[in-house]
């Protein structure tokens, strides 16, 4: 099985927002994202400039209280998750994502999931954010084959 990476590194924020802009532009809907890095990463700034990239004009914030977000108002439904407080058994909120992963179109993009791995129907397309300064971010983008068209130049 054949996917692709691709490695980005942006050197301050509007970069990352500019960035996650490119890539939005290329989602087609149903597409799992799962944002792995540390606190202060930049994932959720990178789920503003994927919102913004869906001209949504939805204002991006952590849902670290709230569990998850929806922003649709733009081209796609964007379903954010943040599970950073969450116990790992919370069956509420295993069924919840369960339910939310069955809307059509819906990007599903989710922080701190990896207790999660076992609820999701399909293959998600992992970015790794490190920081190797202050303000520069390095971006690994791991696109499984059945995302392929987003690394396609057409
Ligand atoms: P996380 O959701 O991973 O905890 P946030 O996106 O909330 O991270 O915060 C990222 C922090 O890093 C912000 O304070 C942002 O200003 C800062 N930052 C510095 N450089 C960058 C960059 N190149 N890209 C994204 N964020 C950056
Ligand atoms: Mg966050």
């Amino acid at each position: 099985m054949t996917g692709m990476k691709l490695e980005v590194t942006t050197e301050n924020v509007d970069q990352t927002m500019q960035f996650a802009n490119v890539l939005a532009r290329r989602l087609q809907g149903n597409e799992i994202i799962e944002l792995i890095g540390d606190v202060g990463a930049g994932k959720t700034t990178f789920v503003k400039g994927l919102v913004a990239g869906l001209d949504s004009i939805s204002d991006v914030t952590s849902p670290t209280f709230a569990i998850s977000n929806i922003y649709d108002d733009g081209l796609l439904p964007v379903y954010h998750f943040d599970f950073y407080r969450l116990d790992n058994n919370d069956e509420m909120i295993k069924h919840e994502l369960a339910e939310t992963i069955e809307h059509d179109n819906a990007v599903i993009v989710l922080e701190w999931a990896q207790a999660m791995r076992n609820v999701l129907d399909r293959d998600s397309i992992k970015i790794t954010i490190q920081a190797p300064t202050e303000n520069q971010r390095r971006f690994s983008v791991e696109i499984p084959q059945a995302y392929n068209y987003i690394g396609t130049s057409e």
